[in-house]
Parts: C-alpha cells; sequence; structure tokens
C-alpha cells in the first residue's frame, strides 16, 4: 500500500472543506472497501478524509406525518437491519432486510450506509491489478470471454460488473433519494438531491465511474418518502452458500395495495447489471390488477425479459424469476 496521509475529521463541513483541498482526497467511512482497493493497489488516495470521527452522521430518523425517515450516511449496516424505524415499517422493510443480508456480522457493524452504496464493483477482473480492463482505463471487459458466472445478464455489452450495493437495490425499490453536499472555491456548502436512478452510472454512460459524485462531493443524508397507506416492501438474496456471501441475484419490491388492487409496484434486481435493475415490464404488469398466483408469475417473466446472459450466467434468468416471485409474496403476505 503506498503511504497516504490521514485527517480525522470533526464535523461534516470540514470533511468537505478537506476534501476540496487537496487534489484526489478520498473520504473514508468503514474503510471495508477503500482500504481493501488500496491494498490490492486499485486505488492509491494520497488523502484519506475520516468520517468516522463526526459525531451524529449516523443518526436513522424515524418517519413521522408526511415526512419520510432520513438516514445518516454513516448509518452502518447493521443498525440499519435492527433500527425499528425501517425494520418495524412494512413500507421500508426492504431496506432492513437488505442491510440484514449483506456481509458478516463483522462487516456490517463497520460498514456504513453512503460506503456501500460508493463501494466498487466486485468484479474479480476489476480487482485484480494485473487486469487492466476497461472499467481501470483498458481497453477491454475480461469478463467477455473470460469467466462471467457471477457477471451481469443486463447492459453488459460493454463492461459486465454487477453493482455490488445491496442497500441501492433496496433503497431504489423505495424511492430513496440522496442528499448530495460539496463545498465550493469560496468555502460556501453547495447542496442538491437526486433520485437513486439519477446517482448510478450506467456503462454506456460512463464506463469508468459507478456514479455521479463529483470531486470532494458527499452523501450528506438518504432520504426516504414518507409511508403509504397499504404499502409493503420486501428484499430477498441469493448465495451461492449459506454462510456469508455475495449475492448470485438479489430482489427488492414495493407494493401499496389499496381495495384489493396493486395501486404502486417498484421491482428492483440486484446482481444482474452495472446499475440495480428496474425492472418497469414487472411494475406495469402488476399495477391496477389483484394479485393471485398467476399475476406474480407473469410479473416474474416480464422482470426477466430481455436479458441476454453471457457464457456462463445463464443460471441467474431462472433463479432471480424465483426471487422475483418469492419477494413479491412476502411482501404481499407481511402485515
Ligand atoms: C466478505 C465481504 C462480503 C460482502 N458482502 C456484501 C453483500 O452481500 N452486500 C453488499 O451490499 N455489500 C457487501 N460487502 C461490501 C461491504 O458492505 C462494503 O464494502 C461496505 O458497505 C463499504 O462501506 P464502508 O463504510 O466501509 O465504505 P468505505 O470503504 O469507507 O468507502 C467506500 C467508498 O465510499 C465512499 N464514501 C464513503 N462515505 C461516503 C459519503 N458519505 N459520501 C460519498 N462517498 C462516500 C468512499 O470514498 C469510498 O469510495 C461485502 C464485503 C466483504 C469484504
Amino acid at each position: 500500500m503506498k503511504p497516504f496521509e490521514l485527517v480525522n475529521a470533526s464535523s461534516l463541513s470540514s470533511a468537505l472543506g478537506a476534501l476540496g483541498q487537496a487534489k484526489g482526497a478520498v473520504a473514508k467511512a468503514g474503510g471495508v472497501d477503500l482500504l481493501d482497493l488500496m491494498k490490492e493497489g486499485i486505488s492509491a488516495p494520497p488523502r484519506l478524509i475520516n468520517l468516522r470521527t463526526i459525531a451524529g452522521l449516523d443518526k436513522i430518523a424515524a418517519a413521522s406525518g408526511e415526512q419520510g425517515a432520513v438516514l445518516g450516511p454513516l448509518a452502518t449496516l447493521a443498525q440499519l437491519a435492527e433500527s425499528k424505524a425501517l425494520a418495524g415499517v412494512p413500507a421500508y422493510a426492504a431496506l432492513a432486510e437488505a442491510a440484514a443480508a449483506a456481509a458478516t456480522p463483522q462487516i456490517r457493524n463497520m460498514a456504513t450506509l453512503a460506503g456501500n452504496l460508493c463501494q466498487r464493483p466486485r468484479c474479480w477482473y476489476f480487482r485484480d491489478a494485473d487486469y487492466h480492463c476497461l472499467r481501470k482505463g483498458g481497453n477491454k471487459c475480461f469478463a467477455h470471454s473470460g469467466d462471467n458466472a457471477f457477471h451481469a445478464i443486463f447492459e453488459n455489452d460493454k463492461c459486465a460488473v454487477v453493482h455490488p450495493s445491496a442497500a441501492a437495490v433496496a433503497l431504489s425499490a423505495l424511492g430513496a433519494k440522496l442528499e448530495l453536499q460539496r463545498a465550493g472555491k469560496d468555502g460556501k456548502v453547495a447542496t442538491r438531491e437526486l433520485a437513486m436512478a439519477d446517482f448510478f452510472v450506467a456503462p454506456s454512460k460512463d464506463v469508468q465511474r459507478e456514479n455521479v459524485l463529483a470531486a470532494g462531493e458527499l452523501i450528506s443524508a438518504v432520504k426516504l418518502p414518507a409511508p403509504q397507506a397499504g404499502q409493503r416492501s420486501a428484499y430477498i438474496k441469493q448465495k451461492q452458500k449459506q454462510s456469508f456471501d455475495w449475492p448470485l441475484g438479489e430482489v427488492a419490491v414495493s407494493l401499496t395495495v389499496t381495495a384489493g388492487k396493486i395501486a404502486a409496484a417498484s421491482v428492483v434486481l440486484g446482481s444482474v447489471a452495472p446499475i440495480p435493475w428496474r425492472a418497469k415490464k414487472a411494475e406495469a404488469a402488476l399495477v391496477g390488477k389483484a394479485a393471485d398466483e398467476a399475476l406474480i408469475k407473469a410479473a416474474a417473466e416480464a422482470a426477466l425479459a430481455g436479458a441476454d446472459p453471457l457464457d456462463d450466467n445463464g443460471y441467474k434468468v431462472p433463479l432471480v424469476k424465483a426471487l422475483v416471485r418469492r419477494a413479491l409474496t412476502q411482501a404481499l403476505v407481511s402485515k
């Protein structure tokens, strides 16, 4: 690992200032992903700004009235999994379930929400310093002709990584927004708000980045819409082995059921594309209908329409269809 300077930030504004001062300075939250990339020689930032020394950034504010829940960027996956403000609210349950299913207990205690959203892809060619792949400025995606069992089945023609964040899949289904902050040259802090879908970047737009964060910009909060009457959500993950593992596929759904019919639906697939994959055809199949087994099956078929597997990952199509059926069923039977 190359030497680097470590700055312990005492406030969000001092962190934003410190990030703006040194070229290549990078925020460190739990450090689970960042330090891994530095040890592997994939990333070598000269300066790390430690956000974990800032008090209060891990707060989870419960929804109240018209106001949805507001999550601090440093809330850990363990806190999200255990929070009554999420797990105890059917509309938000998918996020608590996604956090609980990720990684290991030790990692969930360190890993933060913002770090989870901004972690880099787990593709073994990207993570190996010996492969100068497209995402690292090279000229080919090694997964296309290599071992692509865990790679994308949608949007995989340029770079076949899968998006790694479980929280991103759940938050996309819940219609969350991200609050981003950045210090200008005059030191003034500018704030913008983005929908999850506008945060992540597909390879067709820019193959070398996963999100639209500008240099020196931080996620300062994650905002969930207020729960609607009759809204329930669910998250399901399938791993290769039953102990901790990355997903082969994952699905988050949010359904609002009124007068026996599905009034609103969102279905988001994970580990199938370089971004959280919104299954719009499945959503269209569900809205306005009363749920039964045939409808759930039709929605699952629609969710995987257009999938284009590589040589080794065709198994993901039936697997993720089954996950969609299970997630929809779980959301519909939840109270
Ligand atoms: C064995 C193992 C299994 C795992 N399994 C899963 C899994 O199943 N599902 C899953 O989702 N994840 C999984 N992970 C990934 C893990 O959850 C992430 O590495 C972790 O969430 C990263 O969070 P962090 O706080 O440590 O981020 P860091 O490593 O500190 O940072 C990661 C990135 O986020 C940026 N960042 C951090 N905070 C902010 C902020 N506030 N604003 C802007 N940028 C910020 C950093 O600059 C860096 O680029 C696994 C990891 C391991 C090692």
